[in-house]
């Protein structure tokens, strides 16, 4: 399989794929040392995944560089989630010996009984990944999978293929065995055949289309199946706000990574009473981002990461457009070797267009001007996705009631684009299934066994 730099088309590297021959041989050696793996001290497991920081530290720039030649990230922005992934990293080492332990629920003396509760490994595990941020949304499932007992199968996205071999390297560096964390590497089909092996869980991060199918496969098997799937994550600007302020804080919601984040800010809602002053200052903020070579330190704009994509965000726009969107910036693609669309901003729209209910994954968004919150909220719901929603007001008790009534895994007051390990990730609707993070998201590769134990 070639690996291509978005950026300019070149060819990086080509690296050999899996077939359904190795990937079963694969599955064999998972499923043979999962045992031995899971019979060690979760203190042994953690200390692989500290060694693991360690690596990655060690590693930095080279995975950053990486990241941008593969992905087409800025190199900024590789190295923010790489710093971000040790914050993660060290919340699943403080929490998970704690999370895991055995529980007791009751202690009668009188029955000589005990009841408890021990959190088993899965087993076999397959994580397949997305590439948008491969360490974050691989490391979500692999690092509390591994620390909690369990092998993984880990698929990385065919265009994170490179980063997602050192992340191998590394955890087989630190002391993860080589067959209880095995790369699958290829496209789809690889991953299709992945999941015509026997595994135990099933851990997807993706998009919707794909989802849906793994969804229907696992139900057959009734595996355990997660799917992390896209967002639409909408904004919500209240009259109240500092405008200049908002406008600056969503466009990089809007735009940071290029717009190909499952959270992004995918549309925004402004109240009337502050629409134009807000799309003037929104406008002016976005002029102000670099395009251009993704590791260039000043980019903040780089290349569209899959080529297919481009043709998803021409379509959104022209569409908006001949429905009557006005094109405030941007609008197309740019005519230059690799994947380049140029930050778009769109006003006048309204949701008979694809722009504001289905998702984007681009550097494109449309603008929308609502009457009053309750206005707003009836749009904010009107999508199938269901991943994230904020809302910009300086009145507390207004976001509040607000967001209470937004369907969406995640609510944000006054920030967007956040992702805390601390809570739980997960969307509603079609945003997925199960969740990631927080404790329960290190439970989540467990199954719990039920003990009645009486004194004989
Ligand atoms: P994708 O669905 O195209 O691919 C995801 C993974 O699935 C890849 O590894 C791919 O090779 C594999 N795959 C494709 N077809 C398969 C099949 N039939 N069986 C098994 N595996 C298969 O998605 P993508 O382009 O890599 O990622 C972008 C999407 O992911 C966006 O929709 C984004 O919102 C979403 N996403 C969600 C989250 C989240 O946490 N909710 C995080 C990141 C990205």
């Amino acid at each position: 399989m070639k690996i291509v730099n978005p950026a300019n088309g070149s060819v990086i590297s080509d690296v050999p794929i899996d077939t359904p021959k190795s990937i079963r041989a694969k599955y064999d050696r998972a499923r043979g040392a999962q045992p031995r793996w899971a019979a060690q001290s979760i203190r042994k497991r953690i200390d692989a995944i500290r060694k693991f920081k360690e690596e990655l530290a060690r590693r930095g720039e080279t995975l950053a560089r990486t990241l941008t030649q593969e992905v087409g990230k800025p190199i900024r922005q590789s190295r923010n989630e790489l710093k971000g992934l040790e914050t993660r990293l060290d919340f699943f080492l403080a929490e998970s010996t704690r999370t895991l332990r055995d529980e007791t629920v009751l202690a009668d003396p009188a029955q000589r009984l005990e009841e408890r509760i021990s959190h088993e490994p899965l087993g076999v595990v397959a994580n397949i990944s997305a590439w948008n941020y491969p360490y974050f949304v691989g490391s979500n499932v692999f690092v509390p999978a591994l620390i909690a007992g369990n092998a993984v199968l880990y698929k990385p996205s065919e265009y994170a293929t490179l980063t997602g071999l050192h992340i191998a390297d590394m955890l087989h560096a630190a002391g993860v065995p080589d067959d209880v964390f095995i790369a699958v590497v290829g496209d789809g089909s690889v991953g299709g055949a992945l999941l015509r092996q026997p595994v135990d869980g099933v851990f997807f991060t993706g998009s919707y289309g794909t989802g849906a199918k793994i969804a229907a496969g696992a139900g057959r098997r009734m595996g355990k199946a997660q799917l992390a799937l896209g967002g639409k994550g909408p904004l919500y600007v209240c009259d109240d706000v500092d405008v200049r302020t908002a406008a600056a804080a969503l466009a990089d919601g809007a735009f940071y990574n290029t717009g190909q984040s499952c959270c992004s800010v995918e549309r925004i809602y402004v109240h009337q009473a502050i629409h134009d002053a807000f799309v003037d200052a929104f406008v002016a903020e976005v002029k102000t981002y670099k395009i251009g070579d993704p590791m260039d330190e000043k980019t903040y704009i780089g290349p569209i990461t899959r080529h297919a994509q481009l043709a998803v965000l021409k379509r959104q726009v022209t569409e908006a457009k001949r429905k009557g969107a006005r094109l405030m910036l941007g609008g197309d693609v740019i005519q230059r070797k690799g994947n380049w669309f140029a930050p778009t901003v769109l006003t006048n729209v309204d949701h008979s267009m694809a722009l504001m209910r289905e998702e984007s994954f681009g550097p494109i968004i449309g603008i929308q001007a609502v009457a009053d919150d309750d206005a707003a909220i009836e749009l904010m719901n009107d999508t199938e996705y269901g991943l994230t929603a904020g809302v910009y007001s300086v009145d507390e008790k207004r976001a509040r009631r607000i967001l209470a009534r937004v369907d969406a895994g995640s609510v944000y007051w006054n920030c967007c684009d956040r992702v805390s390990p601390r809570l739980p990730w997960s969307g509603v609707k079609h945003s997925g299934i199960g969740l990631t993070l927080s404790t329960y998201g290190i439970q989540t590769f467990t199954r719990p066994k039920a003990w009645h134990l009486r004194a004989g």
